[in-house]
């Protein structure tokens, strides 16, 4: 199940604040490309955790751009679809980074 969760925020790495995806939701930051760990399924905000998610890498699947992120608090892997207004040298660091 995937809930459509479309806010602003204001990042907790960079400090910047992020404005909402042009089609679909917003669930990392645009300028450092970090996440946060609150989603058990994509949208549902129901994790606890709530720790940081660092981009460690890029995977293609499917032809869509996917970061790879870790948790900085629990270690766990999530994935989030690259947006269109996302930093482009960002994305480029990352895909020159092993996953
Ligand atoms: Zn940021
Ligand atoms: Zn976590």
């Amino acid at each position: 199940m995937f809930i459509t969760n479309n806010q602003e925020f204001v990042c907790e790495q960079c400090g910047k604040k992020v404005g909402k995806h042009p089609t679909s939701s917003r669930d990392h930051c645009t300028y450092c490309l970090y996440s946060k760990h609150v989603d058990v399924s994509p949208g549902d905000r129901q994790n606890r955790c709530q720790g940081l998610l660092q981009p460690i890498g890029l995977e293609i699947k499917e032809g869509k751009t996917q970061i790879v992120y870790q948790c900085i608090s629990c270690g766990e892997r999530k994935k989030n679809i690259v947006a269109p207004d996302d930093n482009q040298e960002m994305v480029l660091q990352l895909s020159t980074k092993p996953v």
